[in-house]
């Protein structure tokens, strides 16, 4: 096989639902092309299970599939289709190059003359393709497979079941709720946020796909002590909030892949002083695989791990007695109240306090259906491009991150237009700073960058630009967590001076050469104005650039000026401000870079691990 091998690389397949009854999904498939067929396996290659085979004499055609700017359901971005026969196999690859090389070399092997397109009339004398190479030369893996149907491609029917994290009500007839803890069926992935379900009564509607983890050992998600994105600083605040002897939670570790147990006791030196102790959970070498977090205690899964130190501190400073953070954690927010549903009736909404007034009118909290919380921003008239906007926030809507602030619909058939989003009940970043100066550890500040460059790794991986990206536009919940707002919302603007590049309220102190030169705007322009950003947050909201002019400004930077380094940004910190301030965008580091490299700077932080 080897010798025959062109491509191996792991993409994304989408299921091909030849039953109508099958779930839409999409899977991780090792992906191999060979000079007679393209096949594809589950698991890595040293491991793998085929799971389907085309021979190549099958395919007509591959090429790339344009998205139109829609959501792609999962982490590839970049999504192809072979066809064959009369099926269509959708692959996401992980990256342009990659995905031009697959359409290229699957192009290229299967080119030959066309067979003709399998009509009615010539449904039962299909064409035999070229008889099938020796299986011990093309396929080599005792996988077990039914070498018969090698020209047979399989389709995975296996039913998918989930467990929900959260109680989801339902808002609408077509929902489903769901119940903390409870087991569903998934029937369709409709799109990235909302799935087609069915509950143990056979009842079926639409559910959250946040608010559920899929059922299967190995994954943590559905345990009460796992905290995914707790990091060292959180787990500490956390525990100390917590205050119970034997307080806990299991974490990932800075090391991928990798988990860390912390611990928090009330007596650890005998004098009642609390502390709170780092346990690695480590692996044993063999295969399989042993956990442990004391050398005389191995088990085979990190829940049974888990449960055996429930009863006995076994080397531990305490025994784990209280699972801490999860119990009380509120519902993370769903991407509008239903499925597909954008536009609210405005008699289901409640008026309260006004919260603050901006560029599109006055913002106020107020209540859907008497009971969720939400801010409600009237816009005023004059001040935006309704239309274009009430199209563009179908989208805006999909877009749903814990570090976004939601949008959750729009009230458009009536003047003014209300956009309803997610209350934030400590309003925007920078008047927070600025509020609250002299008050902040440099963990905070470093954790209020972290949550900024989340969001924005999720606009970037969505090929969204923010276009505004400032302090002013974050905005701060009753968890103290920093929420990206507004993003996309500067192409709505009826201002010239807010638009134009030399106009009064452009954000030139937040812009890079490029936009306030040729507004030439991308996730890379974000990325600059996340160092402004960052400035803002480690000057504790300061002005950037605090005594000049606009105009000045732009000499400035076209000179190769920047900002200075704020008394609480270590060099090392420093440096990265720097980074997005590269003049060329291509040097600018990614989202996806930042929030790492943030994350180590909050990690070196920390004190060294016990
Ligand atoms: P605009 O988009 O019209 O410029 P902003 O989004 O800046 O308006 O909102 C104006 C002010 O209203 C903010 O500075 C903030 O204080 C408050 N505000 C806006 N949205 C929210 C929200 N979702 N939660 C809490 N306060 C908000």
């Amino acid at each position: 096989m080897s010798a025959e091998l062109l491509l191996e690389e792991m993409l994304i397949k989408r299921s091909q639902q030849k039953k109508r009854t099958s779930p839409l999904n999409y899977k991780e498939r090792l992906f191999v092309l060979t000079k007679s067929r393209l096949t594809y396996y589950d698991g890595r290659a040293e491991k793998k299970f085929r799971r389907g085979s085309i021979e190549l004499s099958r395919i007509r055609c591959a090429e790339i599939v344009k998205n139109g700017g829609g959501i792609i359901p999962c982490q590839n971005k970049y999504p192809f289709q072979v066809v064959y026969d009369t099926n269509i196999l959708y692959v996401f690859a992980p990256s342009h190059d990659s995905r031009s090389l697959w359409v290229q070399a699957i192009k290229e092997v299967s080119r030959k003359p066309l067979p003709p397109i399998p009509g009615e009339e010539r449904k039962n004398e299909r064409r035999r393709p070229p008889p099938p190479l020796p299986q011990a030369a093309e396929d080599d893996d005792d996988d077990g497979d039914d070498d018969d149907d090698d020209d047979e491609e399989e389709e995975e029917e296996e039913e998918e079941v989930v467990v929900a994290l959260y109680d989801f009500p339902g808002t609408e007839p077509h929902d489903l709720s769901l119940v903390k803890g409870g087991e569903y069926v998934i029937l369709e992935k409709c799109d990235v946020n909302w799935y087609r379900a069915r509950n143990m009564y056979g009842e079926e509607g639409y559910i959250p796909s946040n608010y559920i983890t899929e059922k299967k050992s190995g994954n943590l998600v559905q345990f009460v002590w796992y905290n995914q994105k707790v990091n060292r600083n959180k787990a500490e605040e956390l525990l100390r909030k917590e205050d119970k002897e034997g307080a806990f939670i299991v974490r990932d570790s800075s090391t991928p892949g990798t988990y860390t147990v912390s611990l928090y006791t009330k007596s650890a030196s005998g004098e009642g002083s609390a502390a709170i102790k780092h346990y690695h959970i480590k692996e044993t070498q063999g295969s399989p695989a042993q956990f442990y977090l004391a050398e005389k205690h191995l088990f085979s899964s990190i829940p049974d791990l888990i449960e055996y130190h429930k009863h006995n501190a076994a080397g531990l400073v305490a025994r784990l007695r209280y699972p801490a953070g999860k119990q009380d954690e509120a519902a993370p927010t769903t991407a509008g109240f239903s499925y597909e549903k954008w536009e609210i009736n405005p008699n289901e909404l409640t008026f309260m306090k006004e919260l603050g007034s901006g560029q599109f009118g006055l913002v106020r909290l107020g209540k859907w259906r008497a009971q969720h919380k939400v801010a409600i921003k009237a816009i005023r008239e004059g001040a935006m491009y309704e239309e274009d906007f009430i199209e563009e926030a179908k989208v805006m809507m999909k877009l749903s991150h814990p570090k976004l602030v939601q949008l959750y619909g729009v009230c458009s058939h009536q003047k003014p237009i209300y956009i309803v989003t997610e209350f934030m009940e400590h309003g925007c970043l920078l008047n927070y700073l600025r509020q609250q100066r002299g008050s902040f550890s440099l963990g905070s500040l470093l954790s209020m960058c972290l949550d900024v460059s989340e969001g924005m790794e999720h606009l970037e991986a969505n090929g969204f630009i923010h276009r505004d990206l400032a302090a002013r536009n974050c905005l701060v919940n009753d968890s103290l967590v920093v929420k990206v707002s507004d993003f996309g919302m500067a192409r709505y603007v009826l201002d010239d001076q807010y638009t134009s590049s030399s106009g009064a309220k452009f954000p030139v102190k937040w812009s890079p050469p490029e936009v306030f030169n040729f507004c030439k705007y991308s996730s890379k322009s974000d990325v600059w104005s996340y160092g402004v950003l960052m400035w803002e947050v480690f000057t504790e909201g300061r002005m950037p650039f605090e005594q000049n002019q606009n105009h000045e400004v732009v000499t400035l930077v076209t000179k190769g000026h920047r900002l200075y380094r704020p008394k609480m940004a270590t060099p090392a910190i420093f440096d990265i401000m720097h980074l997005c301030w590269s003049e060329r965008p291509e040097e600018r580091p990614s989202f996806s870079q930042l929030c790492l490299m943030i994350s180590d700077a909050l990690e070196g932080d920390a004190p060294p691990p016990n």
